[in-house]
């Protein structure tokens, strides 16, 4: 069953096409890659999906729902979070406040600036928070300033902040773009953690195709703002047209 369906999308910026009646169905429970090169559009699509941007055309079906008009807020509650390009963290708090924060947020709706000072009285939302840390191998370093973290436990820790508020459908927007090979190799890692671990569904826009073959299910490839193929990474590999578009032979 798809937990995603994408019909007809289009989105132009002024002159420029950046989507062009893109299709593209997401089975629940996989991990699905969005490859391409750049300025094929990957960002733009999501953008489409989380409320930052809306489309011209088509429609954007989550779990049978339209998100088309709705607010990003709007959209996280109803199951989808979502990962930028570079880490959207607080580099001034701990990492325990960090992680608090994202489950205040879960719990209210909200975060109040005053409920981390009252924290004593937050009993379910400590646990919470010291649960995730515990399951995300980040407990050890809870006191530490997040600024002060590697890139990918930088990296880490924001997707963790995201599971804490129990998607269904995570998105990640090259979520190992920057990092050194030990940052990338940890990030997979975590990846595939989730993916055995969670009933959730991810989709990942991704340069580096080596993380694309390490997690990937199905994979689409997007060229000019359209989906040029969508098969199974084995399939992909070969395909002479994403040889020639993506990886320029
Ligand atoms: P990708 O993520 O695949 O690299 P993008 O979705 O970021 O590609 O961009 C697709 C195209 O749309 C590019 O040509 C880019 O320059 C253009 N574009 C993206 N966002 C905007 C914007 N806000 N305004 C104008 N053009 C944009
Ligand atoms: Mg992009």
């Amino acid at each position: 069953m798809a937990i995603l369906e994408v019909k007809n999308v289009g989105k132009r910026f002024g002159g420029l096409k950046a989507l062009d009646n893109v299709n593209l169905s997401i089975a629940e429970n996989t991990v699905h890659a969005i490859i391409g090169p750049n300025g094929a559009g990957k960002s733009t699509l999501l953008n489409c999906l989380i409320g930052k941007l809306i489309p011209d055309t088509g429609s954007v079906m989550f779990d049978g729902q339209s998100v088309l008009g709705r607010k990003p807020f709007e959209i996280n509650q109803m199951g989808i979070s979502r990962v930028f390009q570079t880490p959207e963290i607080f580099g001034d708090l701990t990492v325990m406040e960090n992680m608090l924060i994202s489950c205040f947020a879960k719990r209210d709706g909200a975060f109040e600036l005053n409920a981390l000072a009252s924290v004593a009285s937050q009993r379910d939302v400590i646990e919470k928070a010291e649960h995730m840390l515990e399951d995300m191998k980040l407990m050890d370093k809870r006191h530490m300033h997040a600024a002060a973290m590697s890139r990918g436990d930088k990296r880490r820790l924001e997707i963790s902040m995201c599971l804490a508020q129990d998607p269904r459908l995570l998105l990640l927007d090259e979520p190992t773009a920057g990092m050194a090979r030990a940052d990338t190799n940890n990030t997979i890692d975590l990846l595939k953690q989730i993916k055995e671990e969670r009933n959730i569904t991810i989709a990942i826009i991704e340069h580096d195709m080596h993380v694309v073959f390490s997690l990937a299910e199905r994979i689409t490839v997007l060229a000019q703002g359209t989906p040029l193929v969508e098969d199974t990474p084995e399939k992909i590999k070969g395909h002479p047209k994403v040889r020639e578009a993506y990886l320029g032979e």
